[in-house]
């Protein structure tokens, strides 16, 4: 027989066995989808089962890029660019990429690459892509800047193999590379299971730019569909077979014009439109009753990770997560001649948010945190908080407001 004191050791090691072996058996592995260029009307007119499947789990909602329009924020709703912004929880003003060119990424507002590898550097990464500068520019694998970030594992650059993918008009070579990394991509992901994947699938976009909205493109949005099917089935297998405890998101990086469906880049309201695919489980009323942004996938896949984000880092998020719960969204920053209104939807209607406010933005320019003065407290539920403009010393400035699950940040532009 056990005496009472071994009794409770024996115990409180079963507990902790259990335990272990409990957080061994479901470890969180997210994967993100973007196929490019799919306006929501379109996805939601073609015949699409395999996304529909895994929206029936979680949800689907249409949802917008391009930041504030006609505001600081305001970001083109061009491809690399709504890349960065999903990878980076921040718009154009902040990282920096404002075309396909990437001239001057700023690594300083970290991608969701590195937020895991910082706070995990033993988590397993990959990339499966039919554009290589998404790794190499983007992501910023290598580079000093990014802190020699290294991906575990990259499948992409086949598009500039013109022996083996020559480049024909009807971009045969892009479908031929999305199937090609779609299958790799199910394969690895079946095999190894990797904590974060990024997925990126092109050849949508490029059927767009030459027939614009019609069959053609219905056809290749039903290949994507495919496409993202084949990688779902490998999760799957794994959720089945490993009980792990998967997140997937599809998304598109901007819609298309109105007018013929062939461009996109500008401001008006199809350009702006995106969706979002998810299997997940504790969707908010956020994400269920409003229109989500881009930004807002990056701090949901750091939430589901449980990643620890450096407080530096978290107050320049203009995203929110879309699972669990959130104290408020879609913050604004008005000005009248005397005053200073900072605005946001409360996400909950009891508890207080704190106002705070830095007259510099060296974040921006060395990655250093910036000094806060707190202003005040709001009740979450009043919505707004005014500052007299006397109170801001300089004539720019920038604001959090800090609520208990999540803040965001304004900035108030020279006049
Ligand atoms: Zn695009």
């Amino acid at each position: 027989m056990l005496n009472r004191f071994q009794h409770l050791i024996f115990i409180a090691l079963t507990c902790m066995i259990f335990q272990g072996s409990f957080a061994q058996n479901n470890p969180k592995k997210a994967v993100f989808i973007i196929l490019d260029g799919i306006p929501a009307d379109v996805l939601e007119r073609v015949n699409t089962p395999n996304l529909d499947r895994i929206a029936a789990e979680g949800g689907y909602s249409r949802g917008f890029t391009g930041g504030k329009k006609g505001g600081y924020s305001e970001t083109p709703t061009i491809s690399a660019v709504g890349y960065n912004s999903l990878l980076t929880g921040t718009w154009a003003n902040k990282h920096n990429v404002w075309g396909n060119g990437i001239e001057e990424p700023s690594y300083k507002y970290w991608t969701i690459f590195r937020f895991l590898k910082e706070a995990r550097p033993e988590a397993k990464t990959a990339i499966f892509s039919t554009w290589l500068d998404n790794r190499t520019k983007l992501i910023g694998e290598g580079l000093a800047e990014t802190g020699y970030l290294k991906l575990d594992y990259h499948f992409d650059g086949f598009e500039l193999d013109t022996l083996i993918y020559p480049h024909d008009e009807d971009k045969r070579y892009i479908l031929n590379i999305d199937n090609l990394v779609s299958f790799e991509a199910a394969h690895y992901l079946k095999i190894s299971g990797p904590d974060l994947s990024w997925v990126y699938l092109e050849y949508t976009d490029d059927i767009a730019h030459r027939f614009g909205d019609g069959p053609e493109m219905d056809r290749a949005v039903q290949i994507a569909d495919e496409q993202v099917g084949r990688i779902w089935e490998a999760i799957d297998f794994r959720r089945k077979k490993l009980k792990e405890d998967w997140l997937i998101f599809i998304t598109t990086d901007h819609g298309r014009t109105l007018e013929d469906g062939k461009d996109h880049g500008g401001q008006s309201d199809r350009e702006r439109e995106i969706w979002m695919v998810t299997n997940a489980g504790n969707l908010n009323s956020y994400f269920q009753k409003e229109e989500p942004a881009m930004v807002d996938i990056m701090p949901t896949i750091a939430r589901f990770m449980n990643l620890d984000i450096p407080q530096e880092q978290g107050l320049e998020l203009d995203g929110v997560p879309l699972i669990g719960p959130i104290s408020l969204s879609q913050a604004d920053l008005l000005e009248t001649e005397t005053e200073i209104i900072l605005t946001w939807k409360p996400m909950e209607t009891q508890g207080k948010v704190e106002i705070r406010m830095s007259g510099e933005n060296k974040f921006k320019t060395t990655g250093q945190p910036d000094s806060y003065v707190l202003l005040g407290e709001a009740e979450v539920s009043s919505g707004e908080y005014r500052i007299q403009k006397n109170q801001v010393p300089g004539n720019w400035a920038k604001f959090v407001v800090k609520g208990k699950h999540n803040s965001l940040n304004l900035w108030k532009m020279n006049d």
